[in-house]
């Protein structure tokens, strides 16, 4: 199996250095130069909850130096690099090639699919987790479920077998006939917990102690509920403002990944998890007044980044 991972950041590394160790024969495409030089240099450091470890593994910052077409490629940039890297790899996708992505928020597959056709494309979410800790070097922090499914709803042999060479590889993957479900509950615990950690500036447990905090969180989890119901996606838990503030409860000493990236003063992925759900109400006709202030102050933020104190 060849597989090319693009985006080979925190969890491209980690699933691509674990998709390398059970036999495939992968690549790991990252425009991050320094990073892909120390890979090839000593090889990929995994630390934490897999081992520690050094990994042998092939890693490029060009498409054209993978030579030829891959037969699964895992998406890992971040949301709002996607359309970037999917117009870069063209020279990689071939008539059976599958791409996947298990990024997070709304758009990735939408986008993936305008560009490759959506038959080429299949989801997922995955609770894995990871950190960079410097170039060449990863930390392996999460272990949970991933779950991944055709766009369509049909379980076919292709997904079947990604999801064996996952589990092989030791990230246990399971299919579903209800991706679109998976990735919109997902989207969903995003929605109540990301941004508000930025503006609270704390970890996932204090978001559900204060009752303005709260508060807040049920009304963004709410409007987005309302957009999931009258598109008719099927969510996996029966009542996702409960499932938010239990998921806030079992991380209470996570960051989560939007607040890292603003204590690391980076660009967030704002605009497909909170901002997502403000276009689909737009699109829908239905109001998403919370989701927008807080898209436009997450945004306002990252304007602000050279000029706070
Ligand atoms: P990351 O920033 O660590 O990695 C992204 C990588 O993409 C970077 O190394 C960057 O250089 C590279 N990149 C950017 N543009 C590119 C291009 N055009 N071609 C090739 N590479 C390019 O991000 P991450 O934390 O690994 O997250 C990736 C995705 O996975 C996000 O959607 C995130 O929400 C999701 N996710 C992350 C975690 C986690 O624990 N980190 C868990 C689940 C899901």
């Amino acid at each position: 199996m060849k597989i090319t991972i693009v985006g080979a950041g925190a969890m491209g590394s980690l699933f691509g250095g674990l998709l390398a160790e059970s036999g495939n024969e992968v690549c790991l495409l990252d425009i991050w130069k320094e990073h892909v030089e120390t890979i090839n240099e000593k090889g990929l450091w995994i630390e934490g909850l897999s081992g520690d470890r050094f990994i042998k593994i092939k890693a490029v910052t060009e498409p054209i130096e993978i030579g030829g077409i891959s037969d699964l490629l895992i998406i890992f940039v971040k949301s709002y690099n996607t359309e970037n890297a999917a117009k870069s790899i063209f020279s990689l996708v071939g008539e059976n090639t599958t791409i996947l992505t298990l990024q997070n928020g709304l758009g990735n597959f939408e986008i993936l699919s305008d560009i490759f056709g959506q038959k080429k494309v299949i989801a997922g979410t995955t609770s894995y987790g990871a950190t960079i800790l410097g170039p060449g070097r990863v930390r392996h922090a999460g272990i949970g479920p991933t779950v991944i499914g055709e766009l369509n709803g049909q379980t076919i042999a292709r997904t079947e077998k990604f999801a064996q060479i996952l589990t092989q590889a030791g990230i246990k993957t399971d299919t579903s006939d209800n991706v679109l479900g998976l990735v919109w509950s997902k989207l969903l615990v995003n929605v109540g917990i990301n941004a508000l950690g930025v503006l609270l500036k704390v970890k996932n447990g204090e978001l559900i102690k204060g009752k303005h905090s709260l508060k807040f969180q049920r009304e963004l989890v709410e409007e987005a509920l309302e957009i999931a119901e009258k598109k008719g996606i099927k969510l996996i838990h029966q009542d996702m403002v409960k499932e938010v503030a239990s998921i806030c409860e079992k991380t209470s000493a996570n960051i989560n990944s939007m607040l890292q990236d603003v204590l690391k003063k980076r660009k967030t992925e704002i605009d497909f998890i909170n901002g997502a759900i403000v276009r689909e109400g737009e699109k829908l006709n239905i109001s998403t007044p919370v989701n927008q202030v807080i898209t436009g102050l997450i945004k306002a933020i990252e304007e602000a980044y050279k000029k706070q104190i």
